[in-house]
């Protein structure tokens, strides 16, 4: 099978981070590297076994509507609350975060629930459309909203527990059962939030984790109905075409180069507190991320100069309980090699690294937060995912500029824009190519559950929250019933006759016809 990620056959990863020995993966901290526990590969024939398990299970969840639903994902809730700091405990130690970080998640879980807890019942609601037709006013139309079984969440290693949940979550109130695959770099919250459903709310069995690498996650795309993938573009595309061959569905949040543009008229230091949090929040490894910063000439050099300062005054380290640091370690050792290879290949290009720009010292996957002026399109970090602490920036003559150069990519997952007035970054906002976009702001169209989340081009296919992130588990079911008693034939029944074909011609030429001379045909 082919494999985007390592595969099950590859040979282990050295330095933190998973590695593989046919049977089970390790997982690190990459805090310092050292080993936090080995976790047994789930051979495929146990991935089908869980899958039908939990395909079982779900005829249950289904048949309690949404109200029973809603108890017991409100009690995970409950739940969740409760264990947040155990949860962010487990969270810092897989990933190496800041302790603000590693707390942000579960509290966004949390939120999700009580949004769809909210809205989710109308959002699936019965409809019952109006017939287009006169003829059609003898039935009743009506769409049932009906879940596709069982839901496979695949998820990548950046926010472990949340881009696992946040999926899961609507497709379990959409009456789903779901089976995460987590990252094999990151499996322990997403394991420990599962176990805490199943034994500490005693949830029904429709939530499962199976654990292993790529290939556990390929074995997982055959045996569900629904695929939810988050990670890289060139893993979703390899999903993609797997789930091609049962012609399952997907819904892939993929990469992204988002830009952030900033106009002579801009409020500069919020311009620059909000570029240092959006390019370096986890690390830089956020599908959001700020990757490319766009400044219009005038205020290019006293941008520059801001941003240093600001990104040099960062605290970067494993702060524990502590709060004493904003940034933390990179969460795999070949994440570190990429932030590597393309501030190198800025600086050999001319690029100027004004802080940063080197690993950190001592053990672990660490890489200090990096500013870089004078950037241009020649080099990676403009335009290949960097998903690391750097920020690049490219001096540009004016918005039409700006536009255009935030525009070429293959990517579309966010953007920012920031200028003097809303309308001023507005008007800018509407001409970027891009699944959302922030005016004076960063990263917020994620907490903003009402909005669509996903991805243009290379970015994605399909979004979660709103009535999308609901919507997409299930399917419609059209029924059609009459509303008058019914004789024993209707007129577009065999036998084609004559004078009912007449008959039938003429109807339709006054439904379809507009104008009366058209609709008497004269
Ligand atoms: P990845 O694509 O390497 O792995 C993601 C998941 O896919 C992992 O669980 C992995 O085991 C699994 N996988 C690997 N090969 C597979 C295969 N052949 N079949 C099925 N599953 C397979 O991504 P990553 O390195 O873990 O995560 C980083 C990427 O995720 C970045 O590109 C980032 O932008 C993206 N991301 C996107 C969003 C979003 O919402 N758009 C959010 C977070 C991260």
């Amino acid at each position: 099978m082919e494999s985007a990620s390592a595969t099950q056959s590859a040979p282990p990863a050295t330095g933190n981070g998973a590695s593989a020995d046919g049977g089970a993966f390790e997982v690190h901290r990459p805090a310092d590297g050292s080993l936090i526990r080995q976790i047994p590969i789930d051979p495929p024939e146990r991935v089908a076994e869980v899958v039908a398990r939990v395909r079982e299970n779900q005829k249950e969840w289904q048949a309690i509507g949404f109200p029973g639903r809603r108890r017991w994902l409100e009690r995970f809730r409950d739940w969740m609350i409760d264990n947040e700091p155990r949860l962010a405990d487990v969270m810092q130690e897989e990933t190496g975060k800041v302790r603000a970080e590693a707390e942000a998640e579960a509290p966004l879980i949390s939120s999700a629930i009580n949004y769809y807890s909210q809205h989710g019942e109308e959002l699936l609601a019965d409809e019952t459309p109006t017939p287009n037709i006169l003829p059609l006013r003898v039935k009743r139309l009506r769409i049932l909203y009906r879940p596709y079984p069982v839901v496979g969440v695949i998820t990548p290693w950046n926010f472990p527990l949340l881009l696992a949940l946040d999926d899961a979550i609507p497709a379990l109130f959409a009456g789903c059962a779901v089976v995460i695959k987590p990252s094999e770099f990151t499996p322990l919250s997403t394991m420990e939030a599962v176990r805490g459903w199943k034994e500490e709310v005693g949830g029904p069995g429709v939530l499962e984790v199976v654990n292993g690498l790529g290939e556990t996650g390929g074995v997982l795309v055959d045996e569900v109905d629904f695929v939810q993938f988050t990670g890289s573009d060139r893993t979703g595309k390899v999903v993609m075409k797997r789930a091609a061959d049962t012609l399952t569905p997907v819904s892939l949040e993929l990469g992204g180069k988002d830009p952030l543009i900033v106009l002579r008229s801009s409020d500069l230091e919020r311009a620059v507190n909000a570029t240092a949090v959006g390019g370096l929040l986890n690390s830089g490894q956020a599908c959001t991320s700020i990757e490319r910063v766009y400044v219009e000439e005038p205020i290019y050099d006293e941008f520059v100069a801001r941003l240093t300062d600001e990104v040099r005054g960062l605290r970067q380290g494993f702060d524990g309980r502590s709060y004493s640091a904003e940034i933390g370690a990179m969460a795999t050792p070949a994440q570190v090699e990429i932030v590597s290879s393309h501030v190198e290949d800025a600086r050999e290009k001319g690029a100027r690294v004004l802080t940063g720009g080197k690993r950190k010292e001592g053990s672990g996957d660490w890489y200090e937060p990096t500013v870089i002026a004078d950037a241009d399109h020649s080099m990676k970090v403009m335009t290949d995912e960097t998903f690391g602490p750097v920020i690049p920036v490219m001096k540009v003559r004016d918005a039409d500029e700006a536009v255009r150069l935030a525009n070429d990519t293959r990517y579309g997952l966010s953007a920012s824009v920031f200028a003097g007035t809303s309308d001023e970054a507005e008007a800018v906002a509407r001409r970027i190519e891009a699944g959302a976009v922030n005016v004076n702001d960063v990263l917020t169209n994620f907490f903003a559950l009402g909005l669509p989340m996903g991805g243009w081009k290379d970015s994605g296919i399909g979004f979660r929250h709103g009535s999308y992130g609901i919507k997409k588990y299930v399917r419609p079911e059209s029924i059609v019933v009459p509303r008058v008693k019914q004789g024993k034939r209707d007129p577009l029944w065999f036998p084609y006759t004559s004078t009912r074909r007449k008959m039938v011609n003429r109807v339709n030429r006054l439904i379809n016809a507009r104008g009366l001379r058209n609709r008497l045909g004269i």
